[in-house]
């Protein structure tokens, strides 16, 4: 069985120290994907560092409410430039902080929705952060739709019930933290249980947030099998049943990551051929007047596309390949 942490931040001071032993443990623990979520721009290059070098983690880039006054730079498309990387595969995390009203609300609003813009435009999911903001959350989500839809998933929900029925009328999906594992969030668990099998997400919203029964440690992508044991307790199905409709979820709601596995296989498959083809190949670039500048010894994917483009190749087999002309290309 896989497990999904829908969030987590594996560049945060309490992971990142350790971050080879974060991963492996998750990986033995049966997580087998990790979205890692930007809050600040001046991480995003480490978050999709880090989901360039680690296949099972991919990356958002956003600026989370609390941030706002610090980015007022960072608008739509800044964001659109940032999303156009491969291992991007989200939008935030955004959205309202009432609680701590660490920026200020008109900031925390026009950075929402310069976010959803970014949303609209990329077709990439929103990860929505919302907290003591139900009701301006709600009504900027529904002026936004009504402006074009857009999709995304409403991160750590800790919400009341009723906006959780805004939030699945307006097609989003919901995230339930280690959070619903204490034992003074009754509410939130009436809630969990009864959210559609296919719009529930999980996540540990690492460091932060450790569930029962690892309370007051630093929580980590491991602990979202603790979670999903007594989530799918509280729902009534098995451990198997909730891993399984929460990674099916997370795969439709972040199609980005499914085209990434898809493509990442057809490289591996193009590596293999070529290495079929070696001895043509090097045939081919004795001949070329670049030969020499090539960066040999590079692994395959790593070849510009002009440089593959240099050297003809039958177009049936061009025609194979659907990557070549799809959206992960422009
Ligand atoms: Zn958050
Ligand atoms: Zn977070």
């Amino acid at each position: 069985m896989m497990l999904v942490d829908s969030h987590c931040h594996l560049n945060y001071e309490g992971l990142v120290e350790d971050q080879a032993a974060v991963l492996a443990r998750a990986r033995a623990a049966g997580v087998g994907t990790m979205l890692n979520i930007s809050t600040r721009e001046r991480e995003w290059a480490d978050i999709v560092g880090t989901a360039e070098r680690e296949s099972d983690v991919w990356a958002t880039v956003g600026i989370h409410p609390h941030e706002a006054d610090q980015h007022p730079h960072v608008d739509t498309a800044k964001l659109v430039a940032a999303a156009a990387h491969p291992r991007v595969i989200g939008i935030g995390e955004t959205g309202l902080d009432y609680y701590y009203d660490h920026s200020d609300r008109a900031r925390q609003q026009a950075s929402f929705r310069a976010h959803i813009a970014a949303a609209r435009e990329t077709g990439l999911p929103l990860i929505v952060h919302t907290r003591d903001a139900e009701e301006d959350t709600a009504a900027i989500l529904r002026d936004e739709m009504g402006k074009g839809a857009f999709s995304g998933v409403i991160h750590c929900f800790t919400a009341s019930g009723a906006f959780a029925d805004i939030a699945l009328e307006l097609g989003f999906y919901i995230s339930i933290s280690g959070i619903v594992t204490f034992k003074n969030a009754k509410a939130l668990q009436e809630t969990a249980a009864r959210i559609p099998s296919k719009r529930l997400l999980i996540e540990t919203d690492a460091p932060f947030l450790a569930p029962v029964p690892h309370r007051g440690r630093p929580c980590e992508p491991a602990y979202v099998a603790d979670t999903a044991r007594f989530l799918a307790d509280l729902r009534g199905e098995t451990l198997d049943e909730l891993g399984a409709a929460t990674t099916r979820n997370f795969f439709a709601l972040f199609s980005k990551s499914a085209a990434g596995h898809a493509r990442q296989r057809h490289l591996l498959r193009r590596a293999a051929h070529r290495r079929r083809l070696g001895r043509l190949r090097s045939r081919r670039s004795a001949q070329c007047p670049h030969a020499g500048l090539h960066p040999r010894g590079k692994r395959d994917d790593a070849y510009p596309r002009r440089y593959l483009a240099g050297h003809a190749r039958p177009a049936a087999r061009r025609r194979r390949h659907p990557y070549r002309r799809g959206a992960l290309d422009a």
